[in-house]
């Protein structure tokens, strides 16, 4: 492509203008050692495991040596956080090692996170952490094989080396391993890439870039014009509310959703300090940062999706003619699809192949209400109603499977009020055309048995920095398939324990 680049490879930080991307090598590594990585991904790119295992393959994946044609290169973009517009931004600690042209035809770029500075590090190290390695690494193909739309991740190596953060971690102040995760995806555009444009009046670039993204991402939409820019914005708006969708219908919080953590792809992308809610609490944020406002909540994700959307609208006006009115519809386009798709998600949780009428959308709610009413586990509460629906009466008292999702002794009021809700539910779903026992497979396949819980991934992590790996390599599997059973491994379905309640990302606040 002859999209311009700052040509010079210098790691130094610096503001970037003129140009979308600095050439930039990553910097070695002391030890680098293959922890794990993903049959799928790989088997997805055409590399065999002897390519990807061997000791030079590891050295590829851990920035110490690259492959023929490798041209490597970090993206400047910049992007609005916790509401405020930050400036350049860019990639800080990633680093696009190339694309693959993968068997399928599709053409995939790699990418290496934690692989050191470059010129959009700002006063960072450019590196990345065992513990938000793994914790990237495992929920990419969680999510992947959830279904949800996601950036995925190829490998995880650790470095040899020592990263310092301020912060403690298990009674260690200052050094933690060092990791790097190489991530794929089509494209890491974001929708930061076309606000940083925007905000420095540099129109024939993000003209550049528009036409780049249309040409490879959206054929579909056709040749570059003012009405393509047009469709193309709604396509994002449309993919982004179909994606935070399906992470509400997941119990998925991304934590951190800046404008430059928005995928143009509608990709869920930057896997920093999310989490997935156990008890179903509108108000929970993962991110211990975000305490104060709690900005992005679980329940706040919708609006969230909408104001950035809007902000990408803003970036896009110079592309637009009738400005105004062209961003309106891609904002009426997300809440259309958002509402639409959101209904059809959580009906389908409840085995309803639609919501009807406002009765439906009425029992829906008070459904929701019931449940963040006293502290219930969303996963374990939606996977056991396969179990309620082939009762053969409307239950007249909790089902067991129902009352041990709850985290804490509840009043009798709320079993009673649950026992009504359950019941009319339970005869809804008799107007449905299908069997009970029909009903009861749907609900299996879209209500997860397995989700990457915070305090799993935190015993993976505990472990991995005892020197043990395993707990990695079955986490990695479990979520393989979280939609089926997997015997003898109740374990990955269970509630949060007791102790990962007040630990730091995983409280609830
Ligand atoms: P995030 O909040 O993780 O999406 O990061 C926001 C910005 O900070 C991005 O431009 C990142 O590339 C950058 N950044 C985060 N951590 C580091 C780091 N350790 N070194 C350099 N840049 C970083
Ligand atoms: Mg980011
Ligand atoms: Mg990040």
């Amino acid at each position: 492509e002859s999209t311009p680049g700052d040509p010079s490879t210098e790691r130094r930080s610096r503001q970037v203008h003129g140009a979308l991307w600095s050439k930039v090598q990553p910097t070695p590594v002391s030890a680098p050692r293959l922890v794990a990585w993903s049959p799928e991904v790989a088997r997805m790119l055409g590399l065999d495991e002897a390519t990807l295992t061997s000791p030079e393959g590891v050295q590829v994946l851990a920035g110490n040596a690259l492959w023929p044609g490798m041209v490597p290169y970090a993206a400047a973009y910049g992007g609005h956080q916790f509401g405020n517009w930050a400036g350049q931004l860019g990639d800080g600690r990633a680093i696009v090692l190339g694309e693959l042209l993968a068997p399928d035809g599709q053409r995939y770029e790699l990418q290496l996170k934690g692989a050191g500075p470059t010129p959009y590090s700002r006063r960072a190290d450019g590196r990345a952490v065992l513990r938000s390695s793994i914790r990237e690494f495992l929920c990419s193909e969680a999510m992947h094989h959830l279904g949800v739309p996601t950036t995925r991740a190829l490998s995880l190596v650790t470095t040899g080396d020592k990263v310092i953060r301020d912060m403690f971690y298990d009674g260690n102040p200052e050094a933690e391993p060092g990791a790097i995760v190489c991530r794929v995806s089509p494209t890491f555009l974001r929708f930061g890439n076309f606000e940083l444009l925007t905000s420095r009046g540099e129109v024939a670039l993000l003209k550049q870039l528009a036409d780049y993204t249309l040409k490879h991402f959206f054929p579909e939409l056709g040749a570059p014009s003012k009405e393509t820019y047009a469709a193309f914005y709604r396509e994002v708006a449309r993919r982004t509310a179909k994606l935070i969708a399906h992470w509400q219908a997941v119990g998925f919080v991304h934590g951190v959703m800046n404008t430059d953590n928005m995928s143009i792809l509608g990709l869920t992308i930057d896997y920093g300090p999310y989490g997935w809610v156990d008890d179903f609490n509108p108000g929970w944020t993962p991110n211990t940062t975000d305490a104060a406002t709690r900005r992005y909540r679980f329940g706040n994700q919708p609006p969230i999706g909408l104001w950035n959307v809007e902000r990408l609208g803003a970036a896009l006006m110079p592309l637009f003619d009738e400005e105004e009115a062209l961003v309106e519809a891609g904002l009426l386009e997300y809440q259309r699809t958002f509402e639409e798709e959101a209904s059809q998600r959580f009906a389908g949780k409840l085995g309803l192949s639609a919501l009807r009428d406002e009765a439906d959308v009425a029992l829906v709610n008070e459904g929701f209400a019931w449940l963040a009413a006293e502290e219930t586990d969303m996963t374990r509460f939606f996977r056991g109603l396969s179990q309620v629906v082939t009762l053969p009466e409307a239950p007249t008292s909790l089902p067991p499977v129902v009352r041990e999702t709850f985290y804490g002794e509840v009043p009798e009021a709320h079993v009673a009020r649950g026992v009504e809700w359950l019941a009319s539910w339970w005869r809804r779903t008799r107007k449905e055309d299908v069997p009970p026992a029909e009903l009861a497979r749907r609900m299996d396949a879209v209500n997860p048995k397995y989700v990457l819980r915070n305090w799993l991934a935190q015993e993976a992590i505990d472990a991995a920095h005892a020197g043990d790996d395993s707990k990695v390599h079955t986490l990695l599997d479990v979520m393989r398939r979280p939609f089926e059973e997997q015997p003898g491994r109740e374990l990955y379905a269970s509630k949060r324990p007791d102790w990962a309640r007040s630990k730091p990302g995983c409280s609830a606040l």
